[in-house]
């Protein structure tokens, strides 16, 4: 099997863009480490008294085009080498998506969900002063990703503002709208990823509204994947899945019942419409004969091992680092459309800068003024990697790459680094 360490596939990936870019070889070693990162231990006490030992990362990879920006994970298979590939990611995502602000990621080794709500609390308050020094909104700015949330970026403004000793909504963004969040970041990143695959239908001439998806993951981005791709375009959600498995049904599944579903029971696979309706692995899902497939859950879900039976013509990547560089070789000797990560969920940072915006300013933007802008970014960002990659007659994802480290490259230069 390929190697699956995710930064050692953000490594490779790079090394091939510097290839075919012809990059300088200073640049080339300069982007492929973080510039800083942060390793923090900490206590916390837990609801039955004892206290358990956390320990939790911050990468902050590269701002040259300004300061770091990207999410925070809360897993228990965290590692320094997926938070470095996930912060490598977030320097190319900002820069194909044109906004000021350079890469970063964060995680915390823990499961949210064997801990309650307070432990919760006291676990984001408690890394929020192990790297309350190193963040802030000139410098690095957090935002949610994998299990962490909205109440989870509010308490962490909260205890970072406590440390200040003013309010600074500005050092995290994904709060919620009465701490200053903006209008439209809960859906952004399924959003900016319908957008692309918009334009990647236009590009194909698939009809969007007889199209079939399949959608594993059913976090923030997924759901909202199955929301939108449903009424933005009328196509037919057959399956998705989470973390437990997943469900088929060719009749198409409501994403407000399996939403609900979701919400009631905490996962998605006892979920039955009709007689139709069948229990899936997240391996057979990969595989179903659909039109657009939605990856929206973590790394490494299609590799060599099952590339090649992939039968979506669209793969829109909304997970960060869904296909291994073997799994995108095999995808683009088929003939399959891959949006890839850093420019299908771009949205999410996206909205997240035009939060930070707001925050500055103090003054707020209605949603459509929010969806507008994301499209513009998005869409801009879809054909500027389109062309790229005809004009280098690589698969999209070396044509993002070759966007994005071009424009990481030209800033490190302007301020005399390379
Ligand atoms: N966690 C999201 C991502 O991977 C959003 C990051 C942000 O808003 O800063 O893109």
């Amino acid at each position: 099997m390929s190697e699956l360490n995710p930064f050692k596939i953000a490594q490779a990936q790079l090394a091939e863009a510097a290839k075919i870019m012809d990059l300088d070889p200073a640049v080339h070693e300069l982007l492929r480490w973080p510039l800083r990162e942060f390793h923090v231990t900490m206590p916390v006490r837990m609801d039955d008294g004892s206290v358990k030992i956390f320990h939790g990362f911050r990468v902050q990879y590269n701002d040259a085009r300004g300061p770091t920006k990207g999410g925070l994970r809360f897993h228990p298979d965290e590692t320094i080498d997926t938070v470095r590939a996930l912060a490598a990611w977030m320097t190319w995502k900002t820069a194909v998506v044109d906004i000021p602000l350079g890469g970063g990621k964060g995680g915390v080794v823990c499961n949210p969900k064997e801990m309650s709500e307070t432990e919760l609390e006291r676990l984001s308050r408690a890394y929020i002063r192990a790297i309350g020094h190193y963040i802030g909104e000139e410098t690095d700015v957090p935002a949610p990703d994998v299990y962490t949330t909205p109440q989870i970026m509010a308490w962490m403004m909260d205890e970072y503002s406590v440390i200040r000793g003013y309010n600074v909504p500005g050092v995290i963004t994904g709060k919620p709208l009465p701490l200053g969040g903006s209008a439209g970041r809960g859906d952004a990143t399924a959003r900016g990823g319908m957008y692309t695959v918009r334009e990647a239908g236009k590009l194909l001439g698939i009809d969007l509204d007889q199209a079939t998806v399949a959608i594993q993951g059913y976090g923030n981005a997924g759901q909202f994947a199955h929301k939108l791709i449903a009424e933005m375009f009328g196509s037919k959600v057959v399956a998705v899945s989470d973390s437990r498995g997943g469900i088929y049904c060719t009749d198409g599944l409501d994403y407000e019942k399996v939403m609900a579903w979701k919400k009631e029971k905490g996962t998605v696979v006892t979920y039955k419409c009709c007689d139709d309706c069948k229990q899936v692995t997240n391996e057979e899902l990969l595989e179903l004969d659909v039109d657009v497939l939605v990856p929206a859950a973590l790394e490494n879900q299609i590799g060599d091992w099952n590339a090649g039976n992939i039968k979506a013509k669209i793969v829109a990547e909304l997970a960060n680092g869904p296909t291994t560089p073997a799994g995108d070789e095999i995808l683009h000797k088929n003939g399959v459309y891959v949006i890839p990560d850093f420019l299908c969920n771009a949205g999410g940072v996206t909205v997240s800068y035009f939060e930070q915006v707001q925050n500055a300013y103090d003054f707020y933007w209605a949603v459509d003024e929010v969806y507008t802008r994301l499209d513009r970014k998005m869409t801009a960002a879809f054909h500027a990697v389109h062309e790229a990659a005809q004009k280098y007659k690589v698969h999209n994802r070396m044509g993002a790459y070759i966007v994005s480290v071009a424009r990481v490259a030209e800033a490190m230069r302007l301020r005399g680094w390379v």
